[in-house]
């Protein structure tokens, strides 16, 4: 007979999840009920499965290193370009590949730009809209291919002397460097307003006169269209949000103009149609905003 208490106990080690985990009482409870120690073990295997399914996706090296790393990046031809402003702007998304309103939402961008002939009024620019491929494909916040990161938004390299460990967070680099403002998009699992410890439906902006400019009038457009009141936009300053190795740091240490975009969020809180919109009003109110 196995010991529940010792196996619960080296589960909770394990796997970091205390016994107040929904799921942990859910098997608790199927054990108790049935009494049958093979049952409880065959659901504990699924669980561990459950859990670990992107690291045993990696271990087993499942997904194409060659096909993870290669990015798909869009750069606006020239006849699109009016040269309006001496910018070249950079917009990325699927940093994590379980946040989807970048990825699908810039998908459809790059379509409408190329469909409805939009004049866009930089310089140049380029659109990367699924940074980590596979774990988009594999539905994952991590990467799933074998590649010296596991979480893309934490492997930028903390001092300008340093270099990043791995080749995505590489090519991105070279593409932010060459750019004068990032516009990057994230789906959060909450809203700034209701739930405690989300920055959903917030933008965090860099230091500049500018970008506080045009980050009031996003905001303004957003908020006109979103109806309750927990689910409008809030500005973030930068400084409240650094975390070493995010894009967002990188792109402070090198002085660049940047936006984060958090939408709420994972788990289609939000249906995926409305954060569209909520995206759509973002790039429509950036494009506007230097246009004037
Ligand atoms: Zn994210």
């Amino acid at each position: 007979m196995v010991n529940i208490k010792d196996f619960l106990e080296e589960l909770k080690i394990l796997t970091g999840i205390g016994g107040n985990n929904l799921l942990g009482i859910f098997f608790i409870f199927i054990y108790y009920k049935y009494m049958n120690e093979y049952i409880f073990i065959i659901f504990m295997i699924f669980l561990l499965i459950f859990m670990f399914k992107y690291k045993i996706i990696k271990f087993l090296n499942i997904a194409n290193t060659d096909y993870c790393n290669d990015i798909y990046v869009f750069k606006t031809p020239k006849k699109y370009l009016t040269n309006k402003n001496n910018m070249n702007v950079l917009i990325v998304s699927g940093t994590h590949g379980n946040e989807n309103t970048g990825i699908v939402g810039l998908l459809k961008f790059i379509d409408f730009i190329k469909n409805k002939n939009l004049k866009i009024p930089f310089k140049s620019l380029t659109i990367i809209p699924m940074i980590n491929k596979c774990g988009y494909e594999y539905n994952s916040r991590f990467t799933v291919h074998n590649i010296n990161c596991d979480d893309l938004n934490r492997c930028y390299p903390s001092d300008l002397k340093t270099k990043s460990n791995n080749i995505i967070n590489d090519k991105i680099i070279n593409f932010v460097k060459r750019s004068d403002f990032v516009l990057d998009f994230h789906d959060a699992w909450g809203f700034y307003k209701k739930n405690m410890g989300s920055i959903g439906a917030t933008i965090s902006i860099s230091n500049h006169n500018e970008v506080q400019n045009l980050s009031n009038k996003i905001v303004e457009n957003l908020n006109n269209f979103i109806t309750k009141d927990y689910q409008k936009f809030s500005i973030l300053n930068k400084n409240q949000n650094v975390i070493q190795g995010t894009l967002s740091n990188y792109c402070s240490l090198l002085d660049k103009k940047y936006i984060l975009i958090e939408t709420t969020g994972q788990y289609n809180v939000v249906k995926l149609d409305e954060r569209i919109e909520h995206l759509n009003i973002i790039l429509y109110s950036f494009i506007d905003f230097y246009n004037n």
